[in-house]
């Protein structure tokens, strides 16, 4: 009889593998961070899951260490306790990633990185870390399950990202896991998936955050890098073939780019002729993440734009759920 077991781990895996011992690999999710007590995605006191990767590029993302799939290695300068106290990754660097620029700083040359990790493990002041990390669906769950307390309060787990559904097979693992136990879920999504992928994990939601951020397809593409013909074909499906799931479709408005009446209405006109539809809401524009893209050597294109009046958006806000006679009265 064959002697089978269930890992996570690769190097593990090969030396099982040698001594012939059957390897099943156990489903694993790329994880940036699990955020407990939020109070702003969904009903209740919840757990975030926020999953790393997005097909979508979005200068106004907020949270650019989701939109890589990979391990990502991120430099906080103002951790760092400089290169004459320390500087050991430095020398720990065998790809010469690192270069003193005569200020007691490093900088980074991220071009010759090969994700070793050594640098991490070796700084001292946490001033380089790395985002994403692989969990099983049990080590997730048990990082939330001491939330129950919580999730008795009305509240539970939505899973955020990035894009949830580009980890669709994991995602659905989990949402059935929580349901098992009558767990709220919840899913954040662009909606950029094929239809399967979000009938897929759907199936195991109370609630869904639909983001439709621009009608006009050209601006769509200039400003998230995809076309949104596939994100307007999902929400019509969505909402035809899932009456009894809660979707609740969201825009940010952001600056310069949708923040003209005339662009939120265009959306809401694609709206009125959907069935089902929970709610809507207006997200003003913050820049909360931007010290994100320093860290990653990303640039930031929208620095320095000022955030948005809010009440002039919770007016137009009330006022479109009026328009759309949506199931959430308001
Ligand atoms: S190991 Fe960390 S604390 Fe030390 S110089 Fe490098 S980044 Fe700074
Ligand atoms: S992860 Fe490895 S290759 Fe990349 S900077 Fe750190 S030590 Fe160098």
């Amino acid at each position: 009889m064959n002697l089978i077991v269930l890992i996570k781990k690769s190097s593990v895996e090969l030396s099982l593998k040698k001594v012939g011992v059957m390897v099943m690999k156990e489903l694993t999710g790329r994880i940036v961070n699990i955020q407990k007590y939020s109070v702003h995605d969904g009903p209740g006191i919840r757990d975030l899951v926020f999953m790393k990767g997005c097909p979508l590029k979005c200068i106004w993302c907020s949270n650019p260490e989701t939109q890589s799939p990979s391990f990502q290695l991120a430099y906080n300068s103002k951790r760092c306790i400089g290169v004459e106290s320390c500087g050991y990754c430095v020398k720990e660097c065998a790809q010469e990633v690192f270069t003193i620029n005569g200020k007691n700083n490093i900088e980074m040359d991220r071009s010759k990185c090969i994700n070793c990790l050594k640098c991490v493990n070796i700084c001292c002041s946490k001033a380089l870390h790395v985002f994403g990390t692989d969990m099983t669906v049990d080590e997730v769950f048990k990082k939330t399950q001491n939330q129950t307390d919580t999730w008795r309060s009305n509240g539970g787990v939505t899973i955020s990202g990035g894009e949830p559904l580009l980890q669709a097979d994991f995602v659905t693992a989990l949402l059935k896991k929580y349901k098992t136990v009558g767990v709220h879920t919840a899913i954040e999504t662009t909606g950029y998936a094929p239809w399967e992928r979000l009938e897929q994990v759907a199936r195991w939601c109370n609630l869904i955050f639909y983001d439709i951020k621009i009608l006009n397809k050209q601006k769509h593409n200039n400003y998230t890098g995809v076309d949104n013909s596939v994100i307007l074909q999902n929400i019509k499906k969505l909402t035809e073939k899932f009456p009894d799931i809660e979707i609740i479709v969201r825009t940010p408005v952001i600056p310069n780019i949708n923040n003209q009446e005339k662009d939120i209405i265009n959306i809401v006109k694609f709206l009125d002729g959907l069935d089902n539809l929970n709610d809507y809401e207006l997200l003003p524009y913050h820049g909360y993440g931007s010290s994100k893209y320093l860290q990653l050597g990303m640039t930031y294109k929208l620095e320095g734009i000022g955030s948005l009046e809010k009440e002039p958006i919770y007016e137009l806000n009330q006022r479109i759920r009026k328009m759309l006679n949506l199931r959430k009265k308001v």
